[in-house]
């Protein structure tokens, strides 16, 4: 744990959100889900370690409206109170200050997403399924959390349902196993991982792999319905390639494996989870018109979910960064460059009004188009700025440096500043910090080139010596 997520104050967004007097650093959650009467029963077993000061006489897991079984910390029952979505919990003995200690929850009920300015978040019951899209504070629709971004755990999550359905998460699949008529899927996430972006989908999905099974590189899995394989098989053909170039330009992919799910439904936006991304039927057309959007989620692995940030109105750098992402595919692959793109997108621009700082949206324009657009061409404006050789070596350093890290807007700042001897700080003040639009970034011609040397005229003095010495 960095004291960073120690000392951090609340996140300004969503100040109800989380509790940093003790960071949870592994969930095990064993769920059992029924599809039809969408009734969820789960257990989970935190491992956290209170802050340091004081002993931990009270905390807080952030859990929507459930029946809650029993609390147990450290194994004891604990007194416990469930209100507004706050789990309020103290232990019968306080754990010690920087202590590990455990958390057992039993809840049960049926999961409902949690209300928000932009709809519906977490759990969603599908017509046939369910699938988990928290996107910034749905996570305790669901399962009990500390939820907050910075505070990163890994998972291993068991979900038992009817045997006609697939349960997909992002992770690894350690076991599945039949009893009658339910079966059991265990997956394994050990990479430090956010609440926001613990993914999961229930349906009847047909696997489709994109990647030969011992072909080297990151394992790429679809669950799809069987009836959109055909168009699937297309529209995704070429995210192994945008997996090569996303590692050679952002570095190794964070995760130990990448799978798509599309669920059966259509859906606003596609939504990024750890090591997960999940699509509608209606991004999904066989003639790739979506394909910006399959590697806009892929980039997400590198920035939002490998670099995390540590509080929502450091939102930028995950839509920014994924958004400069479309255009780096679309300019590799034989598109228009991520200069033709960075042009569209300033005339879009434009055309809004310029009274949002970027940097520090303010909670209802969180997920402002504007968020992503005029992010993506802040990084362009960067990459303008240092030239591609630097631009490429900061981007690179800034996902292989935060790798399973959490970062702020600042640190951004001060990562650019040490990758280049170019003054970058107005520039990025003007993009992120201010609500006018900065002038569309145009390559400064390069000096003209330094005058030759005056020629080491020591040398030629020292050759004109006299004759004769
Ligand atoms: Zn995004």
């Amino acid at each position: 744990m960095s004291p960073k997520q120690v000392v951090a104050a609340a996140d300004p967004y969503f100040p109800n959100n989380g509790d940093h007097r003790f960071h949870a650093h592994r969930y095990e959650l064993t769920l059992d889900y029924r599809p039809g009467p969408n009734r969820l029963a789960g257990t989970a077993r935190i491992n956290a370690i209170a802050g340091v000061g004081a002993p931990l006489r009270e905390f807080a897991l952030d859990l929507a409206d459930f029946r809650i079984g029993r609390v147990l910390v450290d194994g004891r029952a604990a007194h416990y109170t469930h209100r507004a979505g706050k789990l309020r919990i103290k232990p019968a003995k306080a754990p010690a200050a920087g202590a590990a200690f455990t958390v057992d929850v039993h809840w049960s009920g049926n999961p409902k997403p949690v209300r928000s300015p932009w709809g519906g978040l977490g759990w969603e019951e599908l017509t046939d399924g369910a699938l988990v899209a928290s996107q910034p504070v749905g996570a305790p629709s669901w399962y009990p959390c500390n939820d907050r971004p910075s505070d990163k755990a890994s998972y291993q999550i068991s979900v038992t349902t009817p045997s006609a359905y697939s349960v997909v998460t992002g992770g690894r699949l350690l076991t599945r196993t039949t009893r009658a008529s339910a079966t059991t899927w265990v997956y394994d996430q050990p990479a430090p991982t956010a609440s926001y972006l613990v993914g999961l989908s229930i349906g009847v999905y047909r696997p489709v792999p994109l990647t030969e099974p011992h072909g080297g590189g990151v394992p790429q899995t679809g669950y799809v319905p069987a009836r959109l394989q055909p168009q699937f098989e297309h529209d995704f053909a070429r995210q192994p390639q945008m997996m090569a170039l996303f590692e050679e330009l952002f570095g190794p992919y964070p995760f130990a494996e990448y799978t798509v799910v599309v669920a059966d439904e259509e859906l606003d936006v596609p939504v990024e989870a750890q090591g997960l991304a999940t699509f509608g039927t209606n991004h999904v057309d066989g003639a790739r018109r979506f394909e910006r959007l399959v590697a806009h989620e892929l980039a997400h692995q590198w920035f939002g979910n490998s670099v995390t940030i540590s509080g929502w109105q450091h939102i930028w750098l995950n839509e920014g960064l994924a958004k400069y992402a479309e255009w780096l595919w679309s300019e590799r692959s034989g598109g228009p460059s991520a200069h033709h793109k960075a042009e569209a997108a300033y005339r879009q621009v434009t055309a809004f009004p310029q009274d949002l700082r970027i940097g520090d949206p303010g909670r209802r324009l969180l997920f402002d188009d504007r968020v992503y657009e005029r992010g993506g061409l802040t990084v362009h404006a960067l990459r303008v700025a240092l030239g591609d050789d630097a631009f490429f070596r900061m981007l690179r350093g800034w996902a292989t440096l935060n790798r399973h890290s959490v970062v702020t807007t600042a640190d951004f700042v001060a990562h650019v500043a040490r990758s280049t001897d170019r003054p970058v700080g107005d520039l990025l003040t003007a993009w992120l910090d201010r609500p006018e639009l900065p002038p569309f970034p145009v390559r400064t011609p390069p000096p003209p080139p330094a005058a030759p040397l005056r020629a080491a005229p020591a040398t030629r003095f020292w050759l004109r010596r006299p004759s004769g010495s």
